[in-house]
């Protein structure tokens, strides 16, 4: 395979090259929704802007009910409480650390369990065994977008009556059996943030199956408020702002030509890297290219802190998604569960992933010297 293209080997990028970039429109054509905005003086509370991103969201996500939150965290927080889980919750420690923190925010007990090896998500053959008289639900993570075993999940769910609450933080768009993959589970959980596939500068939402359910939501993430005189639980203040809203309604008129850019980035990658020994590539069949995670093999020459670190000496700032594992930092590993030796498939990936740049504006030239460097060592 010919890496030539005219890349000097030696050379640097011309820029600094992230693991990610945000996907913004052009400007002039937010203007004018800032000016309905200022005009309105409608700034949060269910303006216009929010209630049509809700239902532009429902009919391009292809579900029944969302709620807007101001973040995927707060998002989370809140739809533990909605579904009144307490207790232990199963989750998976190959995630970032709002999986996790969300439950403590709670007051529950997160208890680790692997993950598999092809999906990186929750292994629903080890759930089982981690159940006890305190496990309420399990919450597992579409990590990188990969759907989780969702059948699996929820038959285990059905005979021991738990809860499923997924974090479909990385998992914007993606099907599953010609349905949205936010239909399974008593709710998901998606983030907006800057560095997600859809942004909204910052921004969350829940999924939910029903109306009750969506308003009691609705009236937890405003601090419980049902009417002017009625608060019916101690909510929290979790609403999306009509700036985020309004930016929302906007980017989903792009996210299909970001989706497709995406796409062709990972196709690239995916050809370039089949020379490369040593370097394989995590998800067999990614459906929003939200990440393009690789595992760095014993084959490879470098470790693959060697591989991370020359692409930072190149200005290439990959990032090793997700080490470490939650369950190793301070407030998580005193617990059973965290034992690496509970969870070697996880201690094990972490160990070898690396994820690549992946977005919308990656150009080719960048994608080839990013290869190029990886075959170079
Ligand atoms: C980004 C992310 C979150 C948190 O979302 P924020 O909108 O940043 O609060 C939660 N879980 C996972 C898996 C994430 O990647």
């Amino acid at each position: 395979m010919d890496y030539g293209y005219g890349i000097k080997m030696n050379s640097d990028s011309a820029h600094p090259i992230y693991v990610t970039q945000p996907d913004l429109p052009p400007l002039d054509e937010f203007i004018p929704y800032l000016q309905q905005i200022w005009q309105s003086k409608r700034l949060t509370n269910s303006g216009p802007f929010h209630d049509r991103f809700e239902a532009l969201l429902c009919d391009y996500l292809n579900v029944e009910h969302i709620s807007l939150f101001a973040n995927g965290t707060l998002a989370l927080v809140t739809a533990l409480q909605a579904l009144r889980i307490t207790g232990e919750v199963i989750t998976t420690p190959y995630t970032f650390v709002a999986s996790s923190h969300a439950l403590l925010w709670n007051g529950i007990t997160p208890v680790f369990v692997d993950v598999e090896p092809d999906t990186f998500n929750l292994d629903p053959e080890k759930i089982e065994a981690a159940i006890t008289s305190q496990t309420t639900a399990i919450m597992p993570v579409h990590c990188y977008g990969s759907p989780c075993g969702v059948e699996r999940i929820e038959a285990i769910a059905d005979i021991y009556g738990l809860r499923v609450l997924y974090d479909a933080a990385h998992a914007f768009g993606v099907k599953h059996n010609g349905q949205s993959l936010l239909n399974y589970g008593d709710m998901s959980v998606l983030s907006f943030h800057a560095t997600k596939v859809f942004n909204t500068f910052e921004g969350g939402a829940i999924v939910c199956p029903d109306k009750k359910t969506k308003q009691r939501i609705d009236y937890l993430k405003n601090f419980g408020f049902a009417d002017e005189v009625t608060v019916i639980a101690a909510g929290i203040n979790g609403k999306m702002s009509e700036f985020n809203a309004a930016l929302g309604v906007l980017q989903l008129q792009y996210i299909d030509k970001a989706l497709a850019k995406r796409k062709q980035i990972d196709n690239d990658y995916r050809e370039w890297l089949k020379a490369v020994q040593g370097i394989k590539c995590g998800l067999a069949t990614p459906q929003n290219y939200a990440y393009f995670p690789i595992l760095v093999e014993p084959d490879y020459p470098l470790t693959r802190d060697a591989l991370y670190q020359k692409l930072k000496d190149h200005r290439v700032y990959v990032r090793r998604y997700f080490y470490p594992l939650v369950s190793s930092f301070p407030m998580y590993r005193g617990l059973l569960s965290s034992r690496p030796e509970n969870l070697p498939v996880a201690v094990e990936l972490a160990q070898k992933v690396i994820c690549l740049p992946i977005y919308p504006d990656l150009s080719r030239d960048e994608i080839e010297f990013i290869v190029s460097l990886i075959a170079s060592f």
